[in-house]
């Protein structure tokens, strides 16, 4: 074994992170994280952190389950790999396939693999543009998104999410891809907002929609895809009014509705799917992380009737694919990851008890001085850092706040992610509620470090 500093010697010195600056992780080093156990990790000075991120949102079941780990033992031990393409199969995609058709809701019943939230986006654009091809409309080429949406880094999944600083590297979007607002009421709005504004603000936001295919054609729109909350772009809960003015949107127009359940998937919001929780009713779900609770890569996409139907009667080959499609590692550890959750009870777990649990903790939270909104939902938090409580005035990008308060964290032996001056948390679904007083504990003590740096 190394020492730290032997690690992130040899670290900077070949591992080019994903989402980083070079030159600041030369110049500090990494956190060399070595270990993890339920919810927690361990770093290579021995500290113990309490990890509200489950990694990237995808440890759902907490680290070190003996019975994931079995899982893949057995399946490398008797068949390791064996492809889906060509008319072959094997038992581990096929079981998977069966399961995720019981889980989903009503109307699915396939599913395509990959091996990431990514790829199954990327599937996405391929399969309903695919789809519309075998209904004779083929002009309909056009996938909608959101404005700080997040689907992935691939060209397609960076071109149907909304990240402006992604799409200032590499030519991005790809053709055939447009945009709406993100349904944030603060992005607006320095209120807290009544029930009834935030409820038509939801209304007024789904209404963008219908202004963009007006504008596009609706003829020449294939897809909306969203976020039921979107993770990345800083846990942004829309209204209980959003999602199903969407869908009516979407019918109305015959265009295809997918939801990306990449981080909302396997009970994050206390039900199976945030499609569930939001009531929405897609043609597509994309899923990933939590299927295996991120012990092995595994993505997909499952397929509504409707597709479904098209792609399997009247479509053809689908020229479509991964060497990874299905792995059967990947299978046997998803099997094994949602027996779990389905045994431990733990999607009704977080929509009876740790959810509304944590929503308390969180409304406690609310009173301090530097929060100016805190919301939950299931086991989602977001709280937004504000200069002046009583009139949400926020802090300038030039203050640095989340950033700030991040790192407070990272001394303390707490994981929270900063976006903007959003601090948000995910937390693995096996969290207690003992567990949840212990984090609301940290992120208050954080809290009060950050305010005192700031009044400095
Ligand atoms: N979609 C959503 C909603 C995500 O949050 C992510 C990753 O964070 C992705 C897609 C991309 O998934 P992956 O990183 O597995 O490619």
């Amino acid at each position: 074994t190394r020492t730290t500093r032997e690690w992130q010697a040899a670290d900077a010195a070949h591992f080019l992170h994903p989402f980083t600056d070079f030159q600041a992780l030369a110049a500090k080093g990494s956190r060399i994280i070595t270990r993890g156990e339920g919810i927690h990790i361990w770093d290579s000075e021995g500290q113990q952190i309490l990890d509200a991120m489950s990694g990237l949102w995808c440890v759902n079941v907490g680290y070190g389950q003996q019975a994931l780990v079995d899982a893949a033992t057995e399946q490398m031990r008797t068949l390791p790999f064996y492809n889906s393409f060509f008319q072959t199969a094997h038992p581990a995609a096929i079981a998977l396939a069966e399961t995720l058709a019981e889980l989903a809701p009503p109307g699915f019943q396939h599913v395509f693999y990959g091996s990431s939230g990514s790829e199954s986006n990327d599937t996405v654009v391929r399969m309903v543009r695919r789809y519309w091809d075998i209904q004779g409309q083929p002009q309909r080429q056009i996938l909608i998104g959101r404005h700080n949406g997040y689907h992935g880094s691939t060209m397609a999944g960076a071109s149907l999410g909304g990240m402006a600083a992604m799409h200032a590297q590499g030519g991005l979007p790809i053709p055939g891809i447009a945009h709406i607002g993100q349904p944030h009421w603060h992005e607006h709005h320095r209120t807290p907002g009544t029930p009834e504004e935030r409820a038509a603000f939801g209304l007024e936001a789904a209404g963008w929609l219908e202004a963009k295919i007006q504008e596009l054609g609706p003829e020449n729109v294939a897809a909306f895809i969203g976020e039921p909350v979107q993770g990345a772009g800083g846990v942004i809960i829309p209204p209980a009014t959003y999602w199903p003015e969407i869908q009516r949107i979407c019918d109305r127009h015959g265009i295809l509705l997918v939801s990306d359940e990449v981080i909302c998937g396997f009970g994050r919001t206390g039900q199976w799917f945030g499609c569930q929780t939001f009531g929405a009713k897609p043609d597509l779900i994309t899923f990933a992380k939590g299927v295996t609770s991120g012990y092995v890569p595994l993505g997909g996409v499952l397929v509504g009737e409707r597709v479904a139907r098209a792609l399997i009667e009247r479509g053809g080959e689908f020229e479509h694919g991964y060497t990874y499609s299905g792995h059967p590692v990947a299978c046997a550890v998803a099997l094994a990851n949602l027996r779990l959750i389905r045994e431990r009870d733990l999607v009704r777990q977080v929509r009876e008890d740790t959810g509304p649990y944590l929503a308390q903790a969180y409304a406690a939270l609310a009173d301090h001085p530097l929060v100016g909104h805190a919301e939950t939902c299931g086991l989602m938090g977001a709280l937004w850092l504000v200069r002046d409580k009583a009139t949400l005035q926020p802090f300038g990008p030039e203050v640095g706040i989340g950033m700030a308060c991040r790192a407070h964290c990272f001394g303390n032996g707490l994981i929270m992610r900063a976006v903007g001056d959003r601090m948000i948390i995910a937390p693995p679904l096996i969290i207690t509620r003992a567990q949840i007083d212990e984090l609301a504990a940290r992120i208050r003590r954080c809290l009060d470090l950050t305010l005192e740096q700031a009044q400095r």
